[in-house]
């Protein structure tokens, strides 16, 4: 039995690609006979705004989707967090963002850098002197070890976890839990099987499938599927075009743009006006390239 979830961030107002996304993951779960979850990741209180997230539930309602139980609010579960988080080798971390850019060699593109590990071997001492001026985050302690899984559409990947990323954070400095281990928290206690979602988050997969072990939790399976670019091949930017759905609603209908964002996802031939009910029986995760995919001009006019 296949348990699959869709899991925004409500930073901002939900977009084709967040759209494209759910499309994927509730169809191979509904299509398997499945079941599907909702989860609003807005763990990042500065970030993340209440209407947003209620708007895209709306949203997403208007588009057929449904999903069994409850919505689960990540920013409700901090306690659940901190339990998870007491069970696993960590150790507090001092660096600000700062020291911790002026130190480390550029790694995974701009935004992720192995951390050096300044802070692993404090003494109990040093830690206390340090807490007095600052306010640690906690990082989790990770092995020299090649950490390896097979994406349903991208292959084998592989990372070690020491060379390629470095201890990472679960709390930060403010208090809120990281993302790694919110999500994977969620996916285990929610029985998640089968996980979907856009190939930019590939790279921390490793983290959390490393995660997933420690804290004892059965392994989904991962879908990381291709970005969607605009009609000339550039990957979507806000600021061409006015991507949010709750605009693109108000000129298309929902069967309109469902045809486009799964003609371009390669489950139907055209770019017909589709339900979400009668894609389902059409999903098949082989029509799906794993090459970021276009999207046609359409719905851009
Ligand atoms: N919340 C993440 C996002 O909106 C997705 C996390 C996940 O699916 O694991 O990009």
């Amino acid at each position: 039995m296949i348990t699959g979830r869709f899991a925004p961030s409500p930073s901002g107002p939900l977009h084709l690609g967040n759209l494209a996304c759910c499309i994927l993951a509730y169809l191979s779960a509904r299509s398997a006979g499945g079941e599907f979850l909702l989860r609003i990741e807005d763990l990042d209180t500065q970030r993340c705004r209440p209407e947003y997230a209620e708007d895209a539930i709306r949203v997403l309602r208007r588009f057929g989707f449904d999903w069994d139980g409850e919505v689960l609010w990540q920013s409700r579960r901090s306690a659940i967090y901190e339990e998870a988080l007491q069970k696993l080798d960590t150790y507090p971390c001092f660096c600000t963002r700062a020291e911790l850019l002026a130190s480390s060699a550029p790694n995974l593109g701009d935004t992720q850098t192995v951390y050096p590990g300044t802070c692993r071997s404090l003494t109990a001492q040093a830690i206390a002197e340090k807490k007095k001026v600052r306010r640690p985050a906690l990082r989790l302690r990770v092995p020299d070890e090649e950490i390896s899984f097979t994406d349903g559409l991208q292959g084998i990947c592989t990372e070690n976890l020491a060379r390629d990323c470095g201890d990472f954070i679960l709390r930060r400095s403010d208090g809120l839990y990281g993302y790694q281990l919110a999500v994977v928290v969620d996916d285990g206690l929610s029985s998640v099987t089968q996980v979907v979602r856009g190939r930019d988050i590939l790279s921390a997969t490793p983290r959390q499938i490393y995660l997933t072990r420690l804290l004892g939790y059965e392994p989904p399976s991962y879908w990381h599927i291709p970005l969607l670019l605009s009609p000339d091949g550039r990957r979507l930017a806000k600021r061409d075009h006015d991507l949010g759905l709750e605009n693109l609603l108000t000129k298309f209908s929902p069967q309109q743009i469902l045809g486009h964002l799964s003609y371009a996802y390669g489950i139907v031939p055209s770019p017909r006006p589709i339900s979400l009910a009668d894609l389902v029986p059409r999903f098949s995760w082989s029509c799906v390239p794993r090459n970021d995919v276009r999207l046609g001009a359409q719905l851009l006019e």
